[in-house]
Order: structure tokens, then sequence, then C-alpha cells
């Protein structure tokens, strides 16, 4: 337990915090670099957590375009988070919920909220103090019962939104004190081919910046193409103020899962323990080194489909992504992942896209663009035999193209696309029982834009005897959503006579949550994102499937 000392801060915390910085530009891998570290300290048995901390103002990143921002990731309790948490559940065993993520909006959403309340006694409210204490509040938020707490600013060093942050986590190292807090900068060591050498300058800048904000780096991971030698990391050490072997070659990697054992080898590890003053013995990473290995020697190779919207940014299905990988792995077979335009494909024909796809996915999506062709693809999967995966979206659609194409049910639709369809096949259901507040939820078409999806884990209970049930191996499952429409009770009939059943209904038969079709090798599509509960030492079974479905029908074409 934490006890406020009399400045309202916690002394006896036994909590060590890793605070991680970007420098130079985006994009250098902070996220996977917290989630490699988180994965080293609990390799030598700490208990680690993570938490993202975000400088936009939007309160949460639901709201925001995949385009701009990449994936939204859900959490067990119905967070929509930053992709980030998503490499933090993937490298550990650590679970993310509503406060490993905080973005400026949450933060000021709350003082404002005390403010209005009269909390501030009549005091004026102001950036120091009151959003550096709001923020290093949320920071402790996570460090209950951890022994190594990872946080990580979004953004790069100058931002001006980020400042606040940054000074809440200078602050925060006197409070907790030194001995329990450091300050870990990911930076940029470019590879200059007109030299023929590495330059630091834009290191020693960043640094330099970080420095003058008042935060001290303790260890630099220095982004490069090629290995460091003892004189750059000594010239880097002597211009930012840092310990030699606290310069660490962050490499180029072949595959992501690498990080941690390449981390290890430069020293990282041992470098934190030394400085946070903490014993553990070494880490043990043959599950990674083996996990690595698998992937760089596959016996064969499978291509899947991904037909989308987002398709120009592999950051909006990061998750899916990763889970068609460790499908992939289970398997020993390297996925190659095509992504195809649902618009071009409507355009071009299936034939054109999809003639190479060993298997189809459809993943979630919101809008109507480009439904037709990912109709088209649904279609071209169930008349020529070959593997469909879809998720959320990608089921409803299989429904509705199932519906109006076998079923014969002309007109059938979505009423997120055709509020009027005559055959409202996937609609808003007016009323059911929620099992995440225990509570009857109702909707209708005007209550439906704000913050009223299905968000969050879900119980599932599978059908003996089905496809879903034969992947699982169990009969009850927990998955995430993140959709408002359902499926529509008053079809499972008829959809059923004609071989599409309903698999994995929530406990007390309401919600469909999984349909199969029978007599197909492999067509089947749930409503959740399993896609965010698969992790590389713990393929989804979903995707472990699908990918030995999709292997077969790649044998049976030879
Ligand atoms: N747009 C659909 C809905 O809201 C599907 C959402 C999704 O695929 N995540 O129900």
């Amino acid at each position: 337990m934490v006890i406020e000392n009399d400045r309202g801060w916690l002394r006896d915390l036994k909590t060590k915090f890793i605070f991680i910085t970007g420098g130079v530009l985006s994009s250098l891998g902070k996220g996977l670099a917290a989630a490699s570290i988180g994965a080293l300290m609990e390799s030598r048995g700490l208990r680690v957590t993570f938490q993202k901390l975000d400088p936009y103002i939007n309160v949460d990143p639901g709201t925001m375009n995949p385009f701009q921002h990449g994936e939204v990731y859900v959490t067990d309790d119905g967070a929509e988070t930053d992709l980030d948490l998503g490499h933090y559940e993937r490298y550990t065993h650590a679970r993310m919920s509503q406060k490993n993520n905080f973005t400026t909006g949450k933060i000021y959403y709350s003082v404002i909220t005390k403010e209005r309340r009269g909390d501030y006694l009549g005091g004026t409210v102001q950036v120091i103090p009151h959003i550096t204490e709001e923020i290093k509040r949320s920071i402790l938020e996570v460090a209950d019962g951890i022994d190594v707490a990872i946080i990580e600013i979004g953004g790069t060093i100058g931002d001006i939104e980020s400042l606040p942050f940054l000074e809440a986590i200078r602050q925060f190292r006197i409070d907790v004190g030194k001995e329990n807090v450091i300050y870990i900068h990911v930076t940029l060591v470019p590879y200059i081919k007109a030299a023929g050498e590495v330059k630091t300058k834009p290191t020693q800048h960043s640094v330099k910046e970080l420095r003058e904000i008042g935060i001290q780096p303790d260890i630099l991971l220095c982004r490069t193409e090629h290995f460091l030698s003892p004189e750059i990391k000594a010239k880097i050490s002597l211009f930012c103020n840092v310990d030699e072997d606290a310069v660490i070659t962050a490499k180029d990697v072949e595959t992501i899962y690498e990080v941690p054992i390449l981390f290890h080898e430069e020293g990282l590890d041992d470098k934190i323990v030394q400085l946070l003053n903490i014993w553990t013995r070494e880490p043990r990473l043959e599950n990674w080194k083996d996990l690595v290995y698998r992937l760089k020697h596959p016996k064969d190779s499978v291509r899947i489909a991904v037909v989308g919207k987002y398709i120009n940014l592999r950051e909006s299905y990061k998750s899916l992504n990763e889970a068609l990988v460790h499908g992939g792995v289970a398997n020993n077979l390297k996925v190659k992942i095509d992504y195809v335009d649902s618009e071009e494909l409507e355009k071009m024909g299936c034939r054109k896209s999809l003639s190479h796809a060993d298997g189809i996915l459809i993943p979630g999506g919101f809008g109507s663009r480009g439904i037709t062709g990912k109709m088209k693809a649904v279609r071209y999967a169930r008349k020529r035999n070959i593997p469909f995966f879809g998720i959320c979206l990608g089921m409803q659609l299989a429904v509705v193209e199932f519906a109006r194409s076998a079923a014969k049910i002309r007109g059938a639709h979505s009423t997120e696309f055709d509020p009027r369809t005559k055959h409202p096949v996937i609609y808003l259901m007016k009323e059911w029982y929620d099992y995440r507040s225990k509570t009857i939820q109702r909707r209708d078409e005007t209550s439906f834009k704000g913050g009223t999806m299905r968000l969050g884990a879900y119980p599932c209970v599978l059908n003996k005897g089905s496809l879903a049930y034969r992947a699982y191996g169990v009969t009850e499952i927990f998955e995430r959503h993140r959709h408002r429409y359902e499926f529509n009770n008053s079809y499972r009939e008829i959809l059923a006579k004609k071989n599409l059943c309903c698999s994995g209904l929530s406990p007390d038969g309401q919600l469909v949550e999984i349909i199969e079709l029978e007599g197909h090798p492999w067509f089947l599509g749930c409503q959740f994102h399993p896609e965010f509960k698969s992790r590389p030492m713990d393929p989804h079974p979903l995707f472990v499937s699908f990918i030995k479905a999709a292997y077969q029908t790649k044998q049976l074409r030879k």
C-alpha cells in the first residue's frame, strides 16, 4: 500500500520508475523500446507495468482517425488507448487498463472538473502546480504492487505540448527519491553516406534541450543502422554527460521481437538495475531467442490478403499484423500480408487482387467507404472455398453478403450503411443485457453518436463441435469488443437454414459473437477483435487455426 507524506507524496513506495522520452524525430520506436525494456525486467523476475502519457488534447484516441494516429488499442476494461499499449501487452504479462494511458485532454478534464466542483478552494488553477500534480498522481496510479513502472512520454523533445509532462517527471524524481527514478532518452544517430560515418550532433542537441528543462538522461538508446564503435560511444558519453556503458546501440533489426535480445547484448538491463539499485537474477531469454529463431527459419510461407480501407498505413492494423505473424510462428510459417485496398478491389475485380491469396481477412472498420469491395471479397472466398476471417465489420459484411446472395434476402444490409433497409440483418439493438456494467443497455438511432459502443472484454459461449470450439478448445472465452452494431436475431433461423450458424453467443444467448459457414473449409466471422489478445508467446487460437487452414489451401493448390 502507498502512504502519503505531508507533501501529499509517497516516500515509502517500493516501485522504481523508468521514464522514456524521445528526441530528434518521431517514429524512433519508443513504444517498442519501452516494451522491450519491460520484457527484460520481467525476465529478471520483476513485476512490471507501463503507462503512456500522450501530449495531445483528445481525451483518448477513440475518436481519432486511424490514418493519423494508427490503431486504437482496446483493453479488457474497455479503454480506447494508444497503440503502444498493444506492444506493452504483447511483450510482457502486464495488462493494460484505463489508467495506463493519459492524455493532456484527460489530465485537463479532471483538473477542470475539480475546479468546477470547488476543490481548489478559490485558488488560481495553474499548469504548475495543478496540472503537474495531476500528472504525477496519474503516474502513481499504476505503481501499486509493481517493481518497475515504465512511463513513456509521447511526442518529441522540443514540442510545446509535452512540457507539462516533462516538468512533472522532472519533479517526480525529487518526490520519490533519486534512487528510484531513471530517465532514458531514445535518440537518432544517423549514418551519413557522403561522409561515410555516423553523426552524433542531433543526439547532442536533443540531450541539450532535455537538460535545459532540467532532465539529465541516465541512458541513451541510440537508434542507428550500424553498431556504434567504442569511440563514438565515448564521444556521445562525453558530450551528453552519460556513462559510456549507458550509451546503447539500438540497431535496426529484422524482426521487432529481436529488440529485447539486442538490448540485453548491449548491456541495457544490467545498466538499468545497476542505476536503480535493484538486485535480480540474470534474465532468462530462451523463449525470446526461440521465438526469433522460429521467425527467421519458417518451413514455408502463406499469403494472406487483408482487404481494408486503411491499407496504406500499417500502423492502423498494428495488432492485426502481429496476430497474423503470431499465427504464422505457431505453424512455422512466414505470413506474407498483401494489403488490398477495398476501393481498388471494387474497380479491379477479385481475380486480379485476390488470386494469390491463400486466405482472405476483412478487418474491423467504420464508415461506408469500400464496403462493396469488401463484400465482393467475402463472396469470392465463400464461393472458392478460400479460408475467410471476418473481424467485427468483416463479420457484419459477411452476414450481409450471405443474406443477400445465399439466403436471397434482397436488400439485406446493416443499418449503419442503410438506415431504412427492409432487412436489417445487422442493426442497433434496442435493448440488451450488458455483462460488463450488469445493466440493461438501451440504444436508438439518436443516441448512437457518443460513448455508446460496446467496448472491452465480454464473455462468449462456444458451441461444441464448432470450428471456433475446435480452435479454442474451451467453451467460454473472453474477447474485446469495439462496435455499435449487432447481428439481428430475427434472421438467425433463415440464415442457419442455409448453413450460416451462430457458433458463439453471449451467455444469455442474445448477442451473436461468432458466425461460421458449415461445409466451407474455414469461414468464420467474429464480432470481437481477437487480434488484441494475441501474443508472440501465446498466439491467438483463431489466428493459429486460420493460418493453418490457409496453408492447407496452398498445399491443395500445388
Ligand atoms: N462499424 C461497425 C460497428 O460499429 C464495426 C466496427 C468495427 O469493426 N470495429 O458496429
